[in-house]
């Protein structure tokens, strides 16, 4: 069985650690890896096939509320934890609706 996280769900492109997304859901065991920001809008919204991670918790660096909507998460919360280097910088997302329309518009980088 292959790294989990190895490579692109959308396009399959490989992954290192230190690059690309992880989308986490916790209360599924749930996990799927990017690229980049812009390959996780088709995923979800034509593929949508994600895999049964080992050990997938709440990043500890988690936004609480969502990055989306500054709403609360709720138990089906979803987590992007975003790989650059060494560094892992975390988004919270209270569901699959808001972390889609806050991708499409281009995450952080939206003008
Ligand atoms: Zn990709």
């Amino acid at each position: 069985m292959s790294r989990q996280g190895a490579q692109c769900d959308w396009c399959g492109v490989e992954l290192t650690e230190e690059m690309g997304y992880r989308l986490l859901w916790p209360d599924k065991s749930l996990g799927t890896a990017f690229c980049r920001l812009e390959h996780i809008v088709p995923f979800l919204m034509q593929k949508d096939q994600w895999h049964i991670w080992k050990a997938v918790t709440v990043p500890a660096d988690a936004p609480s509320l969502s990055t989306a909507t500054g709403d609360e998460l709720g138990e089906n919360a979803l987590y992007l934890v975003h790989h650059r280097g060494e560094h892992r910088i975390t988004d919270s997302f209270e569901n699959k609706e808001a972390l889609l329309g806050w991708a499409r518009a281009g995450g952080h980088f939206a003008p």
